[in-house]
């Protein structure tokens, strides 16, 4: 059998991985002494860099406390605080929420309480789910049935739920007959078409990122696609749920990712920069309509987990939360937001190959392509994207290159995702060494 990072590294790098010892602020250190900048929060995750102080005190003084308090027989002060703080954020009717562990949990609980939402309304045919394509959701069977991601479904394929599909909203590769202008309208009317399509009576909900994360690289649905969604959901009762594992908590410069499109969710999910990777936690956070409906007939959502609001997990997200919310470090994502834009521009300029770079707030991806002008990917067989992620190990960089964007098989980008409170020197060599890596990587004649 393959050692764990030998197994590891085998599926998803082109070499063995490097053993990570300690870390502080947007700096690692593995166990050869290297030091690595953070450029990408890890898997946009580390939102406040390592090694926080205060957010290890505040674990630390909870687990001293009472590590977990079960959450059918206690509620816990760190609970109640957390769930405060996130209502606060999230401001409207998003009241309600079901704590995880994590995003694939959060997602799962969305798609459950959509459904359930409709069965307590007496409404069981409706329990189709609509999802778009380049999209990703989660690792779950739920949460992968939802995703739209070719390569990390085929071996499961025949187990999942039948969801009904729609085209990727993506300006840079807007859907046939389609312009950037008209990106907006024609996709949202595809939304209406399928639920007609499918009978209005049988649809539970419409799942999608706001920015599309992992599977598209920092693609954001262009302005007005998420007003028109969310008139069309309530024209047919459909729950909008918007996943913001990735894209929410302060990621993309507003706390929820869907408040820049002045559009609030039915339900959302929001796990990797809510307790910042300090311990695992995500939350489902539903809105007063699902909760009434939900909390009348059941008196309460049938989902959840043994760890469901784990008392050391929500502390660590209080004390993340507050750290954010204090150092207002989303404000500061959205004001630097054109600046670490122009920053990646400039440092690729002469890269011919770097074909767009786009994203909101601290979550920009640079995609690469083969020919500028016909957008033409580099093909898969190159993998890319994973030479690029090696390279950048090499150079003392964590980044978040992924492949398959462009069609589901082919296509490289790089996510950077740095923590929100970055430096400016360190954004700078965080740019620096992502032009380096792509540069070292594109110059090896194998790729062409
Ligand atoms: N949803 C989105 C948008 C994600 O990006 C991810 C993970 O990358 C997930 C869900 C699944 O989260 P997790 O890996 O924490 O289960």
């Amino acid at each position: 059998m393959l050692a764990r990072a030998e197994a590891s590294s085998h599926i998803h790098s082109t070499g063995g991985l490097p053993k990570v010892v300690w870390a502080k602020g947007s700096y690692l250190h593995d166990a050869e002494g290297k030091q690595y900048i953070d450029g990408s929060g890890g898997p946009a995750v580390y939102c406040i860099g390592h090694g926080n102080a205060e957010v290890n005190d505040a674990i630390k003084t909870q687990l001293d406390r009472i590590a977990h308090g079960y959450r059918y027989n206690f509620t816990t002060d760190a609970l109640e605080e957390l769930t405060e703080i996130i209502r606060g954020r999230c401001g409207g009717t998003l009241n309600h929420m079901v704590y995880v562990t994590g995003g694939s949990e959060a997602v799962e609980s969305c798609l459950k309480l959509a459904l359930q939402y409709h069965s307590a309304r007496g409404d069981m045919s409706r329990r189709r789910f609509i999802a778009r394509e380049r999209s990703w959701h989660g690792n779950t069977l739920g949460a992968l049935s939802v995703s739209g991601f070719l390569e990390r479904k085929k071996p499961f394929e025949g187990s999942l739920l039948d969801v009904s599909r729609l085209s990727p909203v993506n300006a840079y590769r807007p859907v046939a007959g389609a312009t950037p202008e008209t990106l907006a309208e024609v996709c949202a009317k595809e939304l209406e078409d399928e639920i007609l399509r499918v009978g209005p009576d049988k649809v539970c909900a419409f799942i999608f990122e706001p920015v599309v994360g992992a599977a598209g690289g920092c693609v954001p649905a262009p302005q007005g696609y998420a007003k028109r969604i969310r008139a069309i959901c309530d024209r047919y009762g459909v729950i909008m749920i918007s996943d913001e594992v990735m894209s929410g908590a302060g990621r993309c410069g507003h706390w929820r990712a869907l408040e820049r499109d002045g559009v609030e969710p039915d339900i959302m999910s929001v796990a990797k920069g809510l307790a910042a990777g300090y311990l695992p936690l995500g939350a489902a956070i539903y809105n007063d309509k699902v909760a009434d409906a939900i909390h009348s007939v059941y008196g309460t959502p049938m989902t959840g987990h043994t760890f469901t609001g784990h008392t050391a997990c929500c502390a660590a997200g209080v004390a993340v939360q507050k750290i954010v919310q204090r150092e207002k470090l989303v404000e500061r994502v959205l004001a630097n937001e054109s600046k670490f834009i122009a920053m990646i521009k400039e440092a690729t300029r002469d890269i011919e190959a770097v074909g767009d770079v786009r994203g909101r707030g601290y979550f920009i991806a640079a995609e690469l392509v083969k020919n500028r002008k016909t957008k033409e990917p580099f093909a898969a067989e190159h993998k890319l994207f994973m030479h690029i992620r090696q390279k950048a190990l090499d150079n003392g960089l964590i980044c978040y290159p992924v492949g398959g964007n462009a069609d589901g098989i082919n296509g490289d980008v790089v996510i950077l995702a740095p923590p929100y409170n970055s430096t400016d020197a360190e954004l700078d060599e965080i740019v620096t060494k992502t032009a380096k890596s792509i540069r070292e990587v594109l110059a090896d004649k194998r790729l062409g």
